[in-house]
């Protein structure tokens, strides 16, 4: 049959991501590539305790239907999280979320006419742009450095683009470089959404999971007009199998979101949010994420050492504070992908993402994300050194 596909379809295309996540299930495989949190770190005989109880305690109720935004008793616990934080809310700017990636999703569909503008960092998170893709916007690229966006540059941008509708960043130890935003780039950054009147669309799943330094104040912290929208995610947290985050806004985006996510999906997983609500009423949350980033603090040191004690001079890499990512950069006619498929999967058997599709329009061919959270400690020596083994002969010749 020839189906008569939407128009929209033709930016629907298949994610080099996925093919990388089955390569990971590969086990001869060293995988770097996929971004899975390390599922031995998943509060595994908690979680099962609470589902339980979820069921026996709450009865029925835990099975049947409940208000779309989400559990009110999980709204006000993230509310209050959320405040500590320094984001002042209540339970009715929260709007629980089938995944920070649903929020994607129903931003672009609330904001995002054909041909409206998105300015994004360069690079970005993919699945970012598989959201707002079926939308059809143009994206603005913003140049970034080891302190996130760049604020001349996206000033810049935002003259050049009059009506440009969202700007979409992942502020905190970003996917896919590993950087953090610094604070005077909040404050600007919040000055020129305000002159420009946009929104803003904070991104921000790996806050939490902080390994060194101070906390740097979220954007909707700086929010003075109701004008961004942040993104949490217990994915990376608890689990992301419980498929949960939660989107800040105004009362006002709150509600129109509301509307969107009941057309999606009419709401999350009563049973789900019912036991993360009790997780967090029985357990300390933050005592199992501090020991969540002890052991990201240890992988991430062990891969940077490894691959400053074994790759070459050439090669660059950022060193994040938290999240489960590293950049790295190579020189500029390097092509990663050519070298995983030649080399690093048939002679190393070590994958990692090539970095170019994480470009929103020129994509560079020279660098690649590396993932410290999913291998044990044998396998990244392992892996990264034979990668840089091969590396070391590559560049040289
Ligand atoms: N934003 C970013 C930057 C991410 O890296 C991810 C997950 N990899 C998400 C959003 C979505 O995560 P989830 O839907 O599991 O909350």
């Amino acid at each position: 049959m020839n189906v008569r596909f939407a128009g929209r379809m033709d930016k629907v295309k298949p994610s080099a991501i996925r093919e990388l996540l089955r390569l990971g299930a590969d086990p001869r495989i060293i995988s770097f590539g996929g971004g899975y949190p390390d599922a031995s770190l998943f509060p595994f005989e908690q979680l099962e305790e609470v589902f339980q109880t979820a069921i026996s305690a709450n009865g029925r109720d835990s099975l049947q239907y409940t208000v779309s935004n989400g559990l009110p008793r999980l709204r006000q616990q993230i509310a209050q999280r959320m405040e500590r934080d320094g984001i002042a809310c209540s339970q009715d700017n929260i709007l629980i979320l089938q995944g920070g990636q649903q929020g994607l999703d129903l931003v672009a569909k609330m904001l995002i006419d054909k041909g409206d503008v998105i300015a994004t960092e360069n690079p970005t998170f993919l699945g970012a742009l598989i959201a707002f893709n079926p939308c059809e916007p143009r994206y603005a690229a913003v140049r970034m450095d080891d302190d996130g966006m760049d604020m001349d540059d996206l000033e810049l941008v935002l003259a050049r683009n009059p009506g440009a509708k969202l700007i979409y960043t992942v502020p905190d130890f970003q996917n896919p470089t590993g950087v953090t935003m610094a604070l005077e780039r909040r404050k600007r950054l919040i000055e020129l959404a305000n002159r420009f009147d946009l929104i803003v669309l904070e991104d921000s799943p790996y806050r939490e999971i902080r390994y060194q330094g101070t906390p740097v104040p979220p954007i909707k912290s700086l929010d003075t007009e109701g004008r961004v929208i942040f993104l949490g995610s217990f994915s990376k947290i608890l689990a992301p199998g419980l498929r949960l985050g939660w989107a800040i806004a105004s009362e006002e985006l709150t509600q129109q979101l509301g509307l969107l996510k009941l057309a999606a999906d009419t709401q999350c997983s009563t049973l789900n949010m019912s036991a993360v609500s009790l997780y967090l009423d029985t357990y300390d949350i933050d005592v199992h994420i501090a020991s969540i980033c002890q052991t990201y603090r240890r992988k991430k040191d062990l891969m940077l050492e490894t691959i400053r004690g074994s790759f070459p001079q050439e090669v660059s890499f950022t060193e994040p504070s938290g999240g489960l990512f590293t950049w790295l950069s190579f020189p500029r006619n390097f092509d990663t992908a050519r070298f995983m498929a030649e080399h690093a999967l048939p002679e190393a058997k070590v994958a990692y993402v090539p970095g170019a599709t994480f470009f929103p329009l020129e994509q560079e061919v020279n660098h690649a994300r590396f993932s410290y959270s999913t291998q044990t400690d044998e396998t990244i020596v392992q892996g990264i050194t034979s990668l840089g083994r091969l590396l070391t002969s590559s560049l040289r010749t």
